[in-house]
């Protein structure tokens, strides 16, 4: 069975709509697919009923918050949408993520850019603006070669652009996840660049804060680095997850459920459900 409980469409920074999401993953015999869209479960609304029919759909989010200088990402599964307090906590992460392209506009302004708002507002297309947004933006003026070279130029950390202060603390954030009867669990560790004695420290908090799950596999990873996370789920009594934070068909390397096998020994998130 192949579970994919991390991917994005259009309702964040996905290239795919929900339903054509579904439709990529049926193609790539994915059995069970959550959507985690950044701060936002938008997606959920634009699924036909055939694409519900399609295949086991696990409601899903990916909060934003920030820990130690750094923006980290949790993952919520099994939500149930109609929580109010995760649809309140959704809409004041939407409020900051306005308020955060502003400022980013802003800074992006002071290194001779001509204003990029409206520009970035259209490119989402009615969706959470982001730094791909902001990315592809660049692009298109001609500013970068590339999305990556955007981020690694402008938008990545420590550059003008990286703006977190705006999230919700890391607690608040499990708290709408639990509010909604859902799982919190610590998205890619190994993104963020932590040495592993800081990523121990985030952990505990993240456990203390509520936190029951770590992604061990998130898209393709090496060998040593799933071992190294399996040993954190141990050591902090964790459930496992995985993923393969698919956004777009173009980049050739991810597709929905393409990504290593999580350790047969760990305790999975999906067993709960
Ligand atoms: P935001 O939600 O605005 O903080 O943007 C975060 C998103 O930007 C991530 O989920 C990725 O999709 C994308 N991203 C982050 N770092 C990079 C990078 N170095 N190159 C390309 N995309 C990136
Ligand atoms: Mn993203
Ligand atoms: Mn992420
Ligand atoms: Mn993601």
């Amino acid at each position: 069975m192949i579970l994919d409980l991390h991917t994005h469409s259009t309702a964040s920074d996905g290239a795919l709509s929900p339903n054509e999401l579904i439709a990529f993953a049926v193609e790539h015999l994915v059995d069970v697919l959550a959507i985690t869209d950044h701060d936002t479960t938008m997606a959920y609304e634009k699924i036909n009923s055939e694409c519900w029919d399609a295949m086991t759909i696990v409601p899903g989010i990916e909060f934003s918050t920030h820990w130690a200088g750094r923006s980290i990402h949790i993952v919520g599964l099994n939500i149930d949408l109609s929580c109010d307090a995760l649809q309140a906590g959704i809409a004041s992460q939407q409020q900051a993520r306005l308020e955060r392209a502003k400022s980013i506009a802003k800074k992006l302004r002071c290194v001779q850019i001509d204003d990029p708002f409206d520009a970035v507002q259209a490119l989402a297309a009615g969706a959470g603006i982001g730094r791909p947004h902001f990315a592809q933006h660049l692009v298109n003026i001609g500013k970068v070669a590339n999305k990556q070279a955007a981020f690694k130029k402008y938008l990545g950390t420590g550059k003008l652009g990286d703006i977190k202060s705006c999230w919700a603390p890391m607690q608040t954030v499990i708290s709408w996840i639990r509010a909604a009867g859902g799982v919190a669990i610590l998205a890619h560790p190994v993104k963020y660049k932590l040495t592993f004695s800081k990523l121990r420290l985030l952990l505990a908090e993240f456990v203390q804060s509520g936190g029951a799950a770590i992604e061990v596999v998130c898209g393709q990873q090496a060998a040593t680095v799933t071992r190294r996370l399996a040993e954190l789920a141990r050591e902090y009594d964790l459930a496992v997850s995985c993923g393969s934070d698919f956004h777009d068909p173009r980049n050739a390397w991810s597709r929905p459920g393409r990504f290593p096998e999580v350790p047969a020994s760990l305790r999975k998130v999906w067993d709960e459900w």
